[in-house]
Formats: C-alpha cells, structure tokens, sequence
C-alpha cells in the first residue's frame, strides 16, 4: 500500500488513522454477539486497547516502518495483551481476533491507499447517479477531482457529531476543472460515528460539490449559506448513500466506502444528517440548510402522493435534482427555486400554483422550465 501526496500527516500518524478505522469495522460487526454471550466486558477491553495502541503511536510511532508491518502489529498485539478469564471467553473472542487478522491482511495487500481510495469510489458512485439521469459527466471533471486530508490535535469543532469537518474547493483554472475536497480529522478522537459516517460525507462532497454544474470552467463556488447546495442536495446526497449497497457489488472487507454492518454506516448517516439541519447557535446557517432540506423533503412528499410518480417519487426527484445541480442556472436562482418550493409546500393550502408545474415536470422533464416557472409565482 502505498501513501499518497493527499495526506498532511506524518507517515507513522498515517498508519495509525488506518489501522483505527480498520479495527472499529471489525469490533463493531462482532459487538452484539459478544455482548450476548456476557462477554462484552472484553468487547470493551479490546477497544480501549486499539485506542491505546493508536494513540501511541500517533505519538511515538516510526515513519519508516512499512504500514504492512504496522498493521500486523497491531493485530498481533491486540490478540497477544488479552488476558482470558476462562475458556469459553477465548472461544466467543477467537472469531473478532481471527477477522482483525484477516482484515489487516486484506489490507497490507491492497496495493492503493485506502482513504484515497474511498474518495475514487465517491466521485464514481456521484457520477453514476448523474449519468443515469442522462447527464455524461466529463471525464475532465472526474480526474480533476482530489482529496487532501488534514489533521488537528482537537476537535474540528464545528456543528456536527463526529471528529470530521469536509469542504470542497472549485479551484477551476481557464478551461479546466478542479475540484479538492478537503477532510481535516483530529486521529487521537477519532470514534466510530466519525468512521461509519465517512461514506456519506465523501459522498455530500462529491455529488453536491465536486460534480456541480454548469460544466463549463470557471465554476461558481455556491456559498456556506446555500438552500440548495447545503439543504436541498444534501437530501439528494443521503438517499444516494441509502442506495450505494445495492450500487456496490462485490467489495472488499477494506472497502471503507462500504460497511461490513449497513445498520452502522446507516445510522452515522443519520445522525450527521439530522445534525446539519438542527439548529445550532453557534453556526445560522443551520437555518438555510434547514429549508432547503426540508423543502426537498416536501417535494418529495408531494411527488409521492401525485398519481403520475406515486409509485416512485424518487427518480423524479433525484432527477430534478442533480439535472438542476448539473444546469447553468445560477446559485441565486437555485436558491430562490428551494425557497419558492418550501413556501408553496409547507402549508398545503399554499400549494395550488406549484402543483401543475410539477405535474407538468412528470412529462416534460424540462428542468429550466420548471424552474423559471416557479420562480414566477414569486411576483
Ligand atoms: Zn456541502
């Protein structure tokens, strides 16, 4: 496995990062049934180890050992400085201790490095859900796009519930696409929310920001404060995430783009979903993304309760969305879109105008049509 230019983190810090994420994938497949054999004491214990372990050696590991090494390391010590009080103890422990060792393994023979490699598999799985909406991503686009991750001793500090802060940065120069997603992590803290959650984030970044439109350089940054970039395709962002599985295929044990529990992965992606709409004092865009969110909600309800899409409001509206992400409309225009959307649908009473719009929408498809239309009603 090789390390890639995307990390600012001393080698050594590297590996650690890794081997923690690798690990809480295994403890956590392996909890409940420990738990439920009245074994989950040593559960307990085997976490507070690889924490440990981690935590030293971001602080005094050696650059130039070979993460392969470093892996089997940690394996080897995980199982070694356990201490079993009985023998059905060792039984109930041996299938986590056998997985740890074949997930490390799997992963000193993975020629790429991982982290940059879940980043790979985003901008693919975003560019996917574009093209099926008959929207060809340029290839430009797809290569210019590269992740940085960054460290921090404390905690990113920001709104959310997990040890991660994300954005991405349109760095387009003349006729060229650019795109870098940056992740600043703080290793020592880093949990498992903060692990499980990584897919959905990456995938917000890719599909709302990497791949936004109109696909002709330069591009236009869309604000912090944004209703449809930050509210609305976040919507879009996690129910592709609730898809991916069936996207995926065969992946491997390594993958950390897919989990080895779904209902892990699934349920970091709600709580940091919920958490970017929730309101919070110390950040006032919580508001713009809860609007947006939520009117993307509303339309979706709405399409589910028409006779033309009932069957499957989600198609429409996931094509609606990233064709409107992928369109030359402006960010401003977007934004109005979203707030004309909210202010027609959260009162039912208040949705008389919007209604044929949409239902025209169901058989023209013509997203600048919708969208001009809509932002009509406003005058
Ligand atoms: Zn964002």
């Amino acid at each position: 496995m090789s390390s890639l230019d995307s990390w600012s983190l001393p080698l050594h810090a590297e590996k650690a990062v890794l081997g923690r994420l690798l690990v809480y994938k295994a403890l956590d497949l392996h909890r409940a049934q420990m738990e439920a054999a009245d074994y989950g004491l040593l559960w307990e214990e085997l976490r507070g180890k690889l924490c440990n372990s981690t935590a030293r050696q971001l602080r005094f590991g050696r650059d130039d050992q070979p993460l392969e090494a470093y892996l089997k390391d940690l394996a080897r010590e995980l199982r070694e400085e356990l201490f079993f009080p009985d023998a059905s103890a060792e039984l109930v422990c041996a299938p986590l201790l056998d997985f740890i060792d074949e997930l490390m393994e799997a992963a000193a023979r993975t020629e790429h490095d991982l982290l940059v490699g879940a980043f790979k598999r985003a901008v693919e799985l975003a560019a996917m859900e574009y093209i099926r909406h008959g929207l060809p991503v340029p290839q430009e686009l797809i290569k210019g796009a590269t992740i940085e991750f960054e460290f921090q001793e404390n905690s990113p500090g920001q709104t959310l519930p997990i040890q991660m802060e994300a954005y991405t940065l349109l760095e387009d120069e003349g006729s060229s696409p650019s795109a870098i997603v940056h992740v600043i992590l703080a290793p020592r803290l880093l949990d498992e929310q903060t692990a499980f959650a990584l897919p959905y984030v990456l995938l917000h970044e890719c599909l709302c920001h990497v791949l936004q439109g109109p696909w002709v350089w330069p591009r236009m940054q869309a604000d912090a404060n944004s209703r449809f970039a930050e509210g609305w395709m976040d919507v879009v962002a996690y129910r592709l995430h609730a898809a991916v599985d069936a996207i995926q295929g065969d992946t491997s044990i390594t993958d950390l783009m897919c989990p080895l529990r779904r209902a892990a992965q699934m349920q970091a992606a709600d709580t940091v979903h919920a958490a970017r709409r929730a309101h919070h004092d110390a950040d006032r865009a919580w508001s713009h993304r809860a609007i947006g969110s939520e009117a993307a909600n509303l339309l979706l309800d709405l399409l589910g309760r028409l006779p033309e899409s009932s069957d499957d409001p989600d198609t429409p509206f996931m094509q609606l969305s990233v064709s409107l992400n992928a369109s030359s409309i402006d960010n401003t225009e977007r934004d109005l879109f979203v707030s004309l959307i909210y202010q027609h649908l959260y009162l039912w009473s208040r949705s008389a105008p919007l209604v044929p719009l949409v239902r025209k929408y169901l058989t023209d498809h013509d997203t600048l049509g919708l969208v001009a239309h809509t932002t009509a009603l406003v005058v």
